[in-house]
């Protein structure tokens, strides 16, 4: 047959080539199985499978990595939720049998799910049918799972999240899927594995079979069937540049970040969620310098409580292995909604009841949050960040909120950290023109370079249409960034930027020069950030940004550092 190409989704960056493996996924319970003798006798099957499912994931989550864990977390929750439990005895009771209670139970509160808007949770429609097929298959006395014999791409109808956990990562070439979007689990975790893979595409399991050759582009979001020989070529010559780039960068990761001429800075990553700390440490970060706590918020039907949020934390500040961990208090409001708070339709939600704003409005979440950060600062390294500070006055009362939290823990004898270093995040203009006077009672910043341009330039961060004028080099932008730099440093601390303009080999240049400390950014931007750190004096970077500072537009700054990132580029 000749060469086909489809089309999906890009999930995870990277290419593969190799061999198909059919993931049939394991086939439903047949209804005749279903046919249930004594509600009793089925009862107890049911309950029983529930605990044999239950033993199971807590056995892989005891050798799966931090994201794993969450997941098959997840998954032993809903194993014990009331709702499956008095839908599947309801069945049982109108006469079905465990399998088909089971079934029918799983696919109404997947069918719920699916039906959302919020594209998170109509994600979890998958988890739901998987521990239903955990749930059959225990009762069939059946294993579940991918097990892989040699190297292969393997193409699903879509992977469960379980079925990916357990399985024997160097065998698992690519992965491709017909159903799934870019935040469905198996994306996420083909992601932070490193594992090319495409969601996505239509009918593609109608069209391979067992051995077929397959090439899966994750950065394109194409997969090639039967390539032909020049293409295959090609395809080779991309996988052998790709193999020496990571084996490049698995060597540069524990490379400090150091200028040739001796300037020091720290590497950082962000992260949403305490899985992420692993990634970022994996790639060479020396510390994480933004945990954006509002995500544990998202994507559910209530805040979590101060146990949860405890146990978040300390999991992040343990996976960092003694690293400082910037955990940032609630940024919600602005383009982060949190339905179930209930807040109020805002006309302009940027410039709104947003981030400290409404923590001090609701002393209640606030004090909840403050007092897990506190408690689980004993486990590591804990560092406290504000976020949309614009007044000394919005610094002065979250600090006095971190001190009253503290002193409850104290009068409760409860341990918890007595002295975290406590910061706040340069994103306002008005913030970064005060800084001298902010710089004086925090012991840092890290400059939210998203929101600065956005409120500098009053472009919205997200708006369609107005991306060429969302300009991070603009002068107006790093006139500002010098002033704060300047501020921190003649107070004596240190400044961090954690704004996507650090992932940027462009503003990470013009940062470096401009003084900056510390750079936090997605990880997969670590390496490339690491390079140019090391390739460019000091000297020259610092000469090239106050020739930026005097600039009129941002493409005269742009045209001013393109030669420098070109000459790196060449080696
Ligand atoms: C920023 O504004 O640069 C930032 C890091 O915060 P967020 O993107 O979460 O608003
Ligand atoms: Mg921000």
């Amino acid at each position: 047959m000749a060469e086909r190409v489809l089309r999906g989704v890009a999930a995870a960056a990277g290419l593969a080539l190799g061999p198909v493996w059919v993931h049939q996924g394991d086939a439903p319970a047949p209804a005749a199985s279903s046919a249930a003798g004594d509600p009793g006798a089925e009862r107890r099957r049911f309950q029983e499978a529930v605990a044999a499912v239950d033993r199971d994931l807590e056995r892989l989550q005891a050798g799966a990595d931090p994201q794993a864990r969450e997941i098959l977390g997840a998954h032993r929750l809903m194993l014990a939720d009331p709702e499956l439990h008095n839908l599947v005895e309801a069945g049982i009771a109108r006469g079905l049998g465990a399998e088909a209670a089971v079934q029918e139970a799983t696919e109404q509160l997947a069918a719920l799910l699916a039906g959302l808007d919020d594209p998170y949770l109509r994600e979890r429609a998958a988890d739901v049918r998987d521990v239903g097929r955990r749930l059959v298959a225990a009762l069939a006395g059946r294993a579940v799972g991918l097990r892989l014999e040699a190297p292969a791409v393997v193409v699903a109808r879509d992977l469960a999240p379980t079925d990916t956990i357990g399985v024997d990562r160097r065998l698992l070439l690519g992965i491709v899927t017909e159903q799934g979007g870019p935040t469905s689990h198996t994306a996420i975790l083909a992601r932070s594995w490193g594992i090319p893979a495409v969601v996505g595409v239509p009918g593609v399991l109608e069209q391979v079979q067992d051995g077929m050759t397959v090439a899966v582009d994750g950065d394109a979001g194409a997969v090639v069937l039967e390539p032909a020989p020049e293409t295959v070529q090609r395809l080779e010559e991309r996988l052998r540049a790709q193999a020496e780039a990571r084996a490049r960068e698995q060597a540069e990761a524990g490379l400090p970040a150091e200028t040739p001429d001796g300037r020091r800075v720290e590497l950082a990553g962000n992260a949403k969620v305490p899985g992420d700390v692993a990634a970022a440490v994996e790639r060479g970060a020396e510390a994480i310098g933004l945990l954006r706590s509002e995500f544990l918020f998202m994507g559910r039907s209530a805040p979590p409580d101060e146990e949860e949020q405890y146990q978040a934390y300390a999991e992040a500040l343990r996976l960092a292995g003694g690293r400082r961990v910037i955990i940032r208090t609630l940024d919600i409001g602005g383009d982060k909604g949190v339905p179930y708070l209930g807040l109020p339709r805002e006309e302009n939600p940027f410039l709104g009841v947003r981030a400290l704003r409404l923590c001090f409005r609701r002393p209640d979440l606030f004090q909840t949050q403050l007092r897990a950060l506190l408690r689980a600062g004993v486990h590591g390294r804990l560092a406290v960040m504000f976020p949309m500070v614009s007044t000394l006055d919005d610094l002065r009362q979250a600090r006095a909120a971190l001190e009253e939290a503290r002193a409850a823990l104290a009068a409760a004898g409860i341990p918890h950290a007595l002295a975290p270093e406590v910061g706040i995040m340069i994103e306002v203009p008005s913030a970064a023109l005060i800084a001298h006077h902010l710089a004086r009672e925090v012991d840092f910043f890290s400059i939210g370079t998203n929101d600065l341009v956005q409120y500098t330039l009053a472009v919205d961060r997200g708006h369609p249409e107005l991306t060429g004028l969302y300009q991070p080099s603009h002068p107006a932008v790093l006139r500002l960034i010098d002033e704060v730099v300047r501020a921190a440093h003649g107070a004596g601390k240190w400044v961090g930027v954690c704004g996507e303009m650090a992932g940027d080999p462009l503003g990470a240049l013009l940062l470096l020069g401009l003084g900056v400390d510390e750079l936090s950014m997605s990880p997969p931007a670590l390496p490339a950030v690491r390079r140019l750190v090391r390739a460019v004096p000091f000297r020259e970077a610092e000469a090239l940004a106050r020739q930026a500072l005097a600039c009129s537009t941002a493409a005269e700054v742009e045209a001013l550092v393109r030669p420098v990132l070109e000459r790196v580029a060449a080696g």
